[in-house]
């Protein structure tokens, strides 16, 4: 069976196909193996050109076809910045791609002639980080994406828990400070602000140092002790949010992935003991680990969902 992973982020769309005839996914992903990426095109007004996307999909689909011995792409899974009504396989709102209520599933199905699964992008990476990566075996998982924003899903016996508006995805939005900095989302103290890449480098400069994210998280990775005490006010609010969590649905491992947290594992032994300190004994013992896709778990999960689509475990138009 071929199907069609694809990622759609607010800077780049990320594309793959995976087949798993070649004996699992193991396989499909070797070591260093990247997915094909290029930029997200937009029209005029800033809103994704979703003609461009796809003009990527028909292109995939036609050079499936015309290799002998590669399997045709059965059906299309689809990862989204943004919130996704399941029920009605819309894109409701994604914010950094300037889309309102968009039938992308069935627009794309109407591009591609193969039928299409459409998920947010936090839920489609938990659901690959829960099946095939570092929750494997755990249930439920807490999975967690820190990058440019902070994202999550909690996957409970192998199911995304949406929530009832499909909105059991923002954990970056979960106040760790009152009266605390102003978020985009309108309201103040947002973890983002604090603990999200961008908020990591806002807590540098407010001490002085101006850096991005990724440069403070290697400066205290080298034992540098101004960005150790940066990451260790970063850490400290996301603690605060995950103890609220494991409170709430005392998961069997805490998974975190995304560009914006590297799997340093001091830091990931101090963030768990930092958690510890603020939950009740019941919900311990506490893991948590990083992720097995840092870059791609949203890709993974969109082709596992579209496996499932042509298994009949899920429901497209065409299923
Ligand atoms: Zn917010």
């Amino acid at each position: 069976m071929s199907v069609l992973a694809l990622d759609i982020g607010g800077t780049n769309l990320r594309s793959m196909v995976l087949d798993s005839s070649l004996d699992g996914y193991d396989t499909i992903f070797p070591g260093g193996e990247r997915p094909t990426l290029c930029k997200v095109e937009r029209g005029s007004d800033g809103t994704l050109d979703i003609t461009a996307v796809g003009s990527v999909v028909q292109g995939y689909i036609k050079a499936g076809r015309a290799k002998p011995g590669v399997a045709e792409i059965e059906a299309i899974g689809v990862s989204i910045a943004g919130t996704v009504d399941r029920s009605r396989r819309v894109v409701v709102r994604a914010m950094n791609l300037g889309l309102t209520e968009v039938e992308l599933a069935r627009m794309l199905e109407h591009a591609a002639g193969v039928p299409v699964v459409l998920e947010t992008d936090s839920f489609a990476a938990g659901l690959a980080e829960a099946r095939l990566g570092s929750g494997r075996g755990y249930d439920p998982v807490l999975f967690l994406t820190i990058g440019t924003g902070i994202g999550h899903a909690v996957i409970c016996a192998g199911e995304v828990l949406r929530g009832a508006r499909s909105g059991a995805s923002v954990f970056g939005h979960i106040c760790v400070e009152p009266n605390g900095v102003e978020c985009y989302c309108g309201r103040r103290g947002c973890l983002c602000m604090y603990a999200s890449g961008p908020g990591v480098a806002a807590l540098a400069r407010s001490a002085g140092y101006d850096s991005d994210g990724e440069s403070v998280s290697r400066a205290a990775r080298k034992g540098e002790s101004w960005a150790l005490a940066v990451v260790a006010q970063a850490d400290m609010y996301l603690a605060r949010a995950l103890a609220g969590a494991l409170s709430l649905i005392n998961p069997a491992r805490v998974v975190i992935g995304g560009g914006a947290f590297p799997p340093d594992a001091e830091r990931f032994m101090r963030l768990q003991a930092l958690v510890a300190e603020r939950v009740h004994p019941s919900v311990e013992p506490i893991e948590i680990v990083p992720g097995r896709f840092p870059e791609r778990a949203s890709l993974v999960g969109a082709g596992l969902m579209a496996e499932d689509l042509v298994s009949g475990k899920e429901r497209g138009e065409h299923g």
